[in-house]
C-alpha cells in the first residue's frame, strides 16, 4: 500500500528547491499546517519557534489579525488587478505615496513586482533602458559582490555571488563580482578593518577604470548580506563605495529585500550604514510576508531619468500580470503601519542589545568562530579551530547539523554555509527570546 504519510506525499509530487536532499531523506519534510505568533505547527502536532521568520519576512508573526483583516477586506472589495495599460487600483496609488513618504528620498516613483528577484531584474532592465535612451547602450555591466544574494531569475541569479549558480552556467556575461566586505574572513594578516575597507574601495575603483565607467550600468548591494550568512559591511564600507560610484556616475542600488522596514534597527539598512542610494529594492517585510510582492523604489534623479526615457518611446515596456496587486498593496499599507506604529520596529531597537548579549554568551563555545549581525539578524559561524578559523569538513555541513539539532529542540533556524542564522520575527517577546536562546544553546551542546 502507498505510504500516505504527509512526508511521503510531500516527497511524491513536490519538487524541493534550496533543500539539502540527504537531510530530507534522513529526517523527512516538516509539513506545516498553521502558525500562531512566532510559532508554527506541523502535521505531527509539533510546535516550533520560527527564528527564521518564515524566510526573513513574517516579521509580524503568522496570524496578525490586522493583516488578515486588511487582506479579507480588500479581497471582498476588489480582488486583483494590474498596474498598467493606463489603469491601477486606488490601493496601488496609496501604497506608492506611502513608500515615497517612508523612503529616504525627498521624491520618487515606485514600480511593483511579485518578488525580490523580479524587482532586481526590473531594476537592471530599467538601468539598461535608461542608459540606452541617454545614448549609452554599452553601459550594461552590473557590479555586485561575491557571496551576495539578489535572487533566482537568470539576471538576479547572475547578480548573486554564489558558486552554486555555476550549475546553470551562470553568471551571464557582464555580471562582475567584487570582494565580499567580510573583514573576519577576507581581511589579510595584519590588515586593520580600515585598511581592509580601503582595499575594497581601491578594488572597486580599479575595476571601474579597467572596465570603463561607460560600460557599467549600476552597482547593487545588500546593506547587510543576508543569505551570504549575515555579513555586515566592514567599517566605513558604504560611504567609501558611494563616493567612488558618484565620481564615476554609476547608480548605487540598495537591495533592502531583507534589511528594509526595520530588520537592522532602522527603517532602511542604508540609514543604518549612512549612505544614500539612487534606488531601493524592497520585498519580504514590505507585506510582512502576507503577500508575494516586490517593489523598485526610485529616488528623484532616477525617477526623472526613467520618466524621460519612457516618454521618448512613449512607454516603459515591462510589467507583470499582478504588478501592484490591490490585495498586496492593501496588505503592504497595513504592514508598514503595523511595523512602524505598533511597536514592532521599536522592539528591534529596544531588544536587539538583549539578543546580542544572549548570543554572545552562546558564542563563547570554542567551536563558534564569529558572532556577527545587527538588529534582528545574526549568524554564528562554526569552526573546527578558533585560532586558525579552520572550517569543519564532512559530508553534512556543521551548520546543517546545528539546524537539525535545533529542529529537534523545536526551533527553526537556518544553516548558511558554516553559519547558523537567526532572524526572528519582530513580535518576539522577551520570554520567547529567552526560549529561543535556550533551545539554541541546547542544540549546540548536542553537536559539539
Ligand atoms: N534580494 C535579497 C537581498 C534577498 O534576500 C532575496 C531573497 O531572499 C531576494 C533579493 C530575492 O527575493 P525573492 O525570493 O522574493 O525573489
Amino acid at each position: 500500500m502507498k505510504d500516505q504519510s504527509w512526508q511521503a506525499r510531500a516527497d511524491a509530487h513536490s519538487f524541493y528547491g534550496f533543500t539539502d536532499l540527504p537531510t530530507i531523506h534522513d529526517r523527512g519534510t516538516v509539513v506545516v499546517t498553521h502558525g500562531e505568533g512566532p510559532y508554527i505547527f506541523d502535521t505531527e502536532g509539533r510546535k516550533y519557534l520560527d527564528a527564521n521568520s518564515g524566510l526573513w519576512n513574517m516579521v509580524a508573526g503568522f496570524d496578525h489579525p490586522g493583516l488578515i483583516a486588511a487582506a479579507q477586506a480588500q479581497y471582498a472589495r476588489f480582488p486583483g488587478y494590474h498596474a498598467f495599460f493606463g489603469r491601477m487600483s486606488d490601493q496601488t496609488v496609496m501604497l506608492s505615496e506611502k513608500l515615497i513618504e517612508v523612503s529616504p528620498f525627498a521624491d520618487g516613483k515606485v514600480f511593483y513586482t511579485n518578488s525580490g528577484s523580479e524587482a532586481n531584474d526590473t531594476m537592471v532592465k530599467m538601468l539598461w533602458f535608461l542608459h540606452a535612451s541617454e545614448g549609452k547602450p554599452q553601459k550594461r555591466k552590473i557590479l555586485t559582490r561575491k557571496n551576495a544574494y539578489h535572487g533566482v531569475t537568470a539576471v538576479s541569479a547572475s547578480m548573486t555571488g554564489k558558486p552554486y549558480n555555476s550549475v546553470f552556467g551562470l553568471p551571464l556575461p557582464g555580471f562582475l563580482h567584487l570582494t565580499c566586505p567580510h573583514y573576519w574572513r577576507e581581511g589579510q594578516p595584519g590588515e586593520t578593518e580600515e585598511q581592509f575597507t580601503q582595499r575594497l574601495a581601491n578594488e572597486l575603483e580599479a575595476t571601474i577604470i579597467k572596465e570603463g565607467a561607460d560600460t557599467i550600468a549600476g552597482f547593487f548591494a545588500e546593506p547587510v548580506m543576508g543569505a551570504g550568512g549575515v555579513i555586515p559591511p566592514s567599517k566605513g564600507y558604504f560611504p567609501a563605495v558611494a563616493k567612488i560610484l558618484k565620481k564615476y556616475d554609476i547608480p548605487l542600488i540598495s537591495d533592502e529585500v531583507i534589511c528594509g522596514f526595520g530588520r537592522t534597527g532602522n527603517t532602511w539598512g542604508c540609514e543604518t550604514y549612512a549612505f544614500m542610494p539612487d534606488a531601493i529594492i524592497s520585498s519580504k517585510n514590505l507585506t510582512a510576508g502576507f503577500f508575494p510582492m516586490g517593489a523598485v523604489i526610485l529616488g528623484p534623479e532616477l525617477s526623472d531619468r526613467m520618466q524621460a526615457a519612457s516618454e521618448a518611446i512613449e512607454e516603459f515596456p515591462h510589467g507583470f500580470t499582478a504588478s501592484g496587486h490591490p490585495v498586496g498593496c492593501a496588505i503592504a499599507l497595513k504592514a508598514i503601519d503595523v511595523v512602524m506604529n505598533e511597536g514592532l520596529a521599536d522592539n528591534v531597537k529596544r531588544l536587539s542589545p538583549r539578543l546580542e548579549a544572549g548570543l554572545a554568551q552562546i558564542a563563547q563555545n570554542p567551536n563558534i568562530g564569529e558572532l556577527r549581525g545587527i538588529g534582528y539578524m545574526w549568524a554564528l559561524e562554526a569552526v573546527k579551530d578558533r585560532e586558525t578559523k579552520t572550517p569543519f569538513d564532512g559530508s553534512l555541513s556543521v551548520s546543517e547539523r546545528i539546524a537539525n539539532a535545533c529542529t529537534d529542540q523545536g526551533l527553526i533556524c537556518r544553516p548558511l554555509g558554516q553559519s547558523v542564522v537567526l532572524c526572528p520575527p519582530f513580535i518576539l517577546t522577551e520570554p520567547q527570546m529567552d526560549q529561543m536562546l535556550e533551545k539554541l544553546e541546547a542544540a549546540l551542546k548536542k553537536v559539539f
